[in-house]
């Protein structure tokens, strides 16, 4: 089949356009003046015009103006018996009666470009209509098929650490090797896998790989290039992408950076039906029209999962999200061995150092380092990369324009390792906290660092004391840092807005506050059509409201009392936790136990690997900022 190029055939026309609009100004410029007929006549009259040119859509001719100067007219004719006898009268030397001018020239000189436009329109429109093959290559994915010959297949070897994530694909593999016997097992697959994590950490790698390892094409595209100036090519891009994918089932298609085209519809007043939304609708049609039977799945990756649209996330859609985590220590040391396969490392090369001096490197900037070393290897005719390349690779890597790398600060790295440890500690302290599951200072999404806690059942009700410590150990991390520091910094933004949140519920709507009293002041729910962002007016009087804020107040900061008193009086295990976490990055619920009773935890070996399905079904909680 031959390939046209859309943006070719778009050249064209838009140059065909230009061309017609030239021809017309420059037909204009030949100072042609309209003149009311009766100008005409006052002309004529003072025999001012020379030449007349009479058919019946127009007059035309030349007249010396007041001025003197002569200039071509134009004027609409009129039932005018007495027009020759005045031409005769006045001097006008040549006139005559135009030929009719044929229809055609007329409508092409004035609404040629207009027509051009709406074929240029129709012809677009019906490619979108799914029928044309080849006329519409505008309206066509520009999804690119990975070859999967051997030599570059990618598997999960290439992959480093996303232990997790890998088992939660396991599945999908599965099904692809043969949808037909793993349905006859029973199993039941999303349609849909969401991939949160930020940028470089991995997730068009896994995607691959899980297509590599199912031994299916993949077809990859991305969210930005469904988003295009014209309304409708979107759409019809993405019909395209899953016409694609169906004729080559089993197959995965990858649309990376999602939250192009998937962000959270305007909800407010007067709507709005952009090219997005209308992209948006088409991908849901698409993902609720298309059946698992018929072997596609569709991978989409994003690292933000906070503006998706929420519809997206429901059942039957991205029904299945997996966390792609940023590197920890034993990942980044793993991520550099995956990438210095290839290359020769020196004696002196010790991949666990360049992972300890590389917190907040993602898996693109390692890939990167590897890369970098090597060329500075060869650029000094070395025989091998030695661990000077590699710590110079570093310094260029931050200094590259490629990628705005974080590089955490040893400070840094201390602040948030104190932060989150107070909110561990503090958990640790209160009899009614959930126990906590796991505690990491490496960056997952908008957070830094994150404390994890897990209840052990599911609770439907939840005491006043247990708000209030969740309130404390909200406060845990913030307190830390003031109590060490002696200084504060944002980190703590999302914490606040919890804490305040669940104040505010505790005394508005729980009843949990004795000056207020068992009223609920509970907001009416906005009405969608308001927007989000324009919320209904405050039921309450000025006095009450007065009386709420205060209420907040003395809870919070009872709450943060708390919390200060427990952290002072605990600093040594405060400084442990922190140790450790600094040593490790991340840390166990168990490890966390052994430090609670002030023991040591064994060496790193086989202290830390935790693949812990649990948690990252958990929920998307973590990502989403609760840092
Ligand atoms: P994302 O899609 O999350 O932005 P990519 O999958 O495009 O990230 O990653 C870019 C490159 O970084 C990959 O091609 C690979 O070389 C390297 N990389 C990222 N994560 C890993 C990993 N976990 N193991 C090995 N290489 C990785
Ligand atoms: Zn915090």
């Amino acid at each position: 089949m031959k390939k046209k190029n859309p943006w070719f055939v778009f050249f064209w026309i838009m140059l065909f356009i230009i061309v017609f609009m030239l021809i017309n100004s420059a037909k204009q410029r030949g100072q042609e003046v309209d003149l009311e007929y009766s100008q005409f006549k006052q002309y004529i009259k003072a025999k001012s015009v020379s030449k007349v040119l009479v058919s019946s859509d127009f007059i035309k001719g030349q007249f010396r103006d007041t001025d003197g100067v002569l200039k071509k007219f134009k004027t609409i004719p009129m039932d005018d018996p007495n027009l020759i006898k005045d031409m005769e009268d006045n001097n006008v030397l040549e006139f005559s009666s135009a030929q009719r001018n044929g229809w055609l020239a007329p409508i092409l000189f004035n609404w040629g470009p207009i027509i051009l436009l709406i074929l240029f329109w129709l012809w677009m429109m019906r490619g979108m209509a799914g029928g044309s093959k080849q006329a519409m290559s505008f309206g066509k994915t520009k999804a690119k098929l990975a070859g999967n010959n051997a030599a570059k297949k990618v598997t999960f070897k290439d992959v480093a650490g996303c232990n997790e994530a890998k088992e939660e694909l396991q599945e999908i593999i599965e099904f692809l090797k043969d949808p037909a016997k793993f349905q006859k097992l029973g199993g039941k697959i999303p349609k849909g896998v969401l991939l949160f994590g930020a940028p470089g950490t991995g997730k068009t790698l896994l995607a691959k790989a899980v297509a590599g390892e199912a031994g299916v094409p993949f077809f990859s595209s991305s969210g930005s290039e469904f988003v295009e100036m014209f309304v409708g090519v979107g759409a019809s891009r993405v019909r395209d992408l899953f016409d694609r994918g169906r004729k080559s089932a089993p197959c995965l298609l990858f649309i990376d950076e999602i939250d192009a085209v998937g962000r959270h519809r305007f909800a407010g007043i007067g709507g709005g039906h952009d090219e997005r939304e209308q992209t948006l609708n088409q991908l849901l049609v698409e993902m609720d029209g298309f059946d698992t039977k018929e072997g596609v799945i569709l991978i989409a990756a994003t690292n933000r999962p906070d503006v998706l649209d929420p519809a997206l996330l429901r059942p039957g859609r991205f029904d299945r999200q997996v966390i792609v985590p940023s590197p920890d220590l034993k990942d980044r040391e793993e991520i550099l061995a995956v990438h210095s396969r290839k290359i020769t490392l020196g004696d002196d090369v010790n991949l666990n150092v360049i992972a300890r001096r590389t917190a907040g490197f993602v898996g693109a900037d390692l890939a990167n380092l590897a890369n970098e070393a090597a060329l500075l290897a060869a650029r000094h005719s070395q025989k091998s990369v030695s661990m000077i390349n590699m710590e110079e690779a570093i310094d260029r890597i931050l200094a590259g324009p490629q990628r705005k790398s974080r590089l955490m600060s040893e400070k840094e790295k201390k602040v948030i390792a104190y932060h989150e440890a107070g909110h561990t500690l503090v958990a640790k302290l209160l009899p009614s906290a959930d126990p906590v599951h796991k505690v990491s200072i490496v960056p997952r999404g908008p957070a830094l660092g994150y404390t994890l806690q897990l209840p052990e059942e599911d609770k439907y009700l939840t005491s006043k004391t247990e708000l209030l410590d969740r309130l404390s150990i909200l406060f845990g991390g913030r307190v830390a840092e003031e109590v060490i520091f002696s200084e504060i910094t944002t980190g703590a933004q999302n914490d606040i807005a919890k804490a305040t949140d669940i104040a505010t519920r505790m005394v508005t709507e729980f009843g949990m506050s004795d000056k207020v009293g068992l009223i609920s002041l509970q907001k009416p729910n906005q009405e969608v059509f308001l927007g989000r962002d324009i919320s209904s007016s405050d039921r309450h009087s000025g006095k009450t409201s007065e009386i709420v804020d205060e209420e907040i107040k003395n809870i919070i900061n009872s709450a943060k009392d708390k919390a200060v008193a427990l952290i002072k009086s605990n600093i040594s295990i405060l400084n442990k936790i922190v140790d450790y976490l600094l040593e490790r990055e991340n840390l166990t619920g168990q490890d966390i136990d052994i430090i609670m009773k002030d023991e040591e935890l064994s060496p790193l070996e086989n202290g830390n690997v935790e693949t812990d399905k649990k948690e990252t079904l958990k929920n998307l909680d973590v990502l989403l900022g609760k840092d």
